[in-house]
């Protein structure tokens, strides 16, 4: 293997709770097409002033007005923008020829030859095994924060949804928001507490918020009120994982510090667990005891905790004592196992598969070298086919040279620094005329990730390779390939 010119470290940290940058990037977007203006001078007004906000909520789209104002971007900006690219001189030609909205309808596999294909049947399955799992009178909410962890959150919700999920949880106010704008209108939980200056757009969008501190309670329920509306929550309890939360053992403090206001309505109480996929079960043991320990003291004090949860994907499938009222399932959902402990416990199908097309195809003569800085240097009898997907797609520069791709059944190394949006592989033509693969064309299918014919490339190796988990893997190819659903 070539040496990596990159400091690449790997990491070792396991953080499940990924938040992507694209929650960013889209909300600057929405701001620029000015295809939810109200929302956003809402956004702005929140940061102004109290009053002003509430002025904005008044002007809010209903919800069942949504569709109309998402139903594309071409027909939200109207003829606006066909002034616009008219403007654009071309060429020497300004006016334009094309009916903008009949070419937008090329697929989006057509216009980039790499993309993410997920199979929605795939997350049918492992909803239903997860449903079999808990059994019929455990509440299953679907985990689809960072974009679905790169499958798209609206179409897992929906198909999660369609599956028998009855709750939904993100993990950002604006991921809530994608849900309501998409029409979904099942109960959307956020696992975290959004800031104060974001109540408007809570009670708007009619999502709850986890609740941890009596500042945001107290200003959540004064707000409800003002609308005439309920203030409904869930509360997050601190075990052991030290992340968000109040802690096990002021739970009944602070629901009795916060009770007075009427608006409150607690539909829910939630802890995390810090240790559920390790094989050493002694810290997993003392959150479990801290959580139904506060959970008996709130009903002891008359206080009713809603629907009970703790367990995600790797206490579902482990711990069968954890499953209370609702299991809050992610990885699980999307087909991978949470660690290697489950495998056995539970079938699941992965749902994502990474794709391209071979985009060149080039004999490098001997001793020639390939990408950035050469470090791959042709033996001679290869062809080298370039895909175009790269680190910018998900594909980290640090796999360079350790990851093989696969075409009609038969892995090819992939070969030279992986660059931002385009990499190489190595069709070696003296042992490729022994194997069922002849001769490489542009436009043949590769699979990045994936399976073919009993030859498999998994998100788990890859992240093994990476120093990661499969979480981080998927959410990033979902940050900038297209998807295709089947
Ligand atoms: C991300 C997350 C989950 C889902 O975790 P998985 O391991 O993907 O099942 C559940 N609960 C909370 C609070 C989370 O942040």
């Amino acid at each position: 293997m070539e040496e990596l010119p990159n400091g690449f470290t790997g990491f070792s940290k396991r953080d499940p709770n990924f938040e992507s940058a694209s929650d960013a990037i889209r909300k600057a977007a929405i701001e620029q097409q000015g295809a939810r203006p109200d929302a956003a001078s809402a956004a702005r007004a929140a940061r102004n002033g109290w009053q002003a906000a509430q002025d904005a909520l008044e002007r809010l789209p209903r919800l069942d007005q949504m569709g109309s104002l998402w139903g594309g971007s071409r027909k939200a900006n109207g003829s606006g923008f066909e002034q616009f690219v008219n403007r654009i001189e071309f060429n020497g030609v300004a006016d334009n020829r094309f009916d903008l909205e009949a070419i937008s309808n090329i697929p989006e596999s057509d216009r980039r030859w790499a993309w993410v294909q997920v199979d929605r049947s795939a997350i049918r399955h492992n909803v239903m095994a997860l449903r079999n799992h808990v059994g019929p009178g455990v509440k299953i909410m679907a985990v689809v924060k960072a974009d679905g962890y790169g499958h798209g959150a609206v179409e897992c919700a929906k198909t999660a949804f369609n599956s028998g999920a009855d709750y939904l949880g993100v993990a950002t106010l604006d991921e809530a928001i994608e849900l309501r704008e998409a029409l979904i209108n099942a109960p959307v939980l956020i696992l975290s507490e959004p800031p104060v200056e974001a109540i408007p757009l809570l009670l708007a969008y009619k999502v709850m918020p986890s609740v941890y501190t009596p500042e945001f309670a107290i200003r959540y329920a004064e707000a409800a009120d003002m609308m005439g509306q309920r203030a409904p929550f869930h509360l997050a309890l601190n075990t052991g994982m030290n992340r968000i939360g109040v802690r096990y053992d002021e739970a009944v403090a602070f629901m009795q510090h916060i009770g007075f206001h009427r608006a409150l309505d607690i539909k829910g109480t939630f802890t995390h667990f810090a240790t559920a996929d390790a094989a050493d079960t002694l810290d997993f043991e003392m959150q479990l005891r801290r959580f139904t320990e506060a959970i008996a003291n709130l009903k002891a004090a008359g206080i009713d905790p809603g629907i009970v949860h703790a367990a995600n994907s790797a206490a579902t499938i482990r711990y069968p004592e954890t499953h209370f009222g609702m299991v809050r399932v992610g990885i699980a959902m999307y087909g991978y196992h949470p660690c290697p402990l489950t495998r056995g416990l539970i079938d699941l199908k992965p749902a994502m598969t990474v794709r391209a097309r071979v985009t060149n195809v080039n004999a490098v003569p001997m001793s020639e070298g390939v990408s950035y800085g050469l470090h791959y240097r042709s033996p001679g009898s290869v062809k080298i086919c370039t895909v175009p997907l790269g680190y910018a797609d998900g594909l980290w520069r640090g796999l360079s040279g350790r990851i093989d791709f696969i075409v009609g059944g038969v892995p090819f190394r992939q070969v030279g620094s992986i660059c931002m949006d385009q990499c190489m592989f190595e069709v070696n033509m003296r042992t490729a005329a022994s194997r069922k693969f002849l001769t490489p064309q542009i436009g043949d299918e590769v699979i990045i990730v994936g399976e073919q014919d009993g030859i498999a490339v998994t998100m788990d190796e890859l992240a093994e390779l990476m120093g990661t988990i499969s979480y981080e893997v998927t959410v990033r190819f979902g940050e900038r390939l297209p998807k295709v659903y089947v």
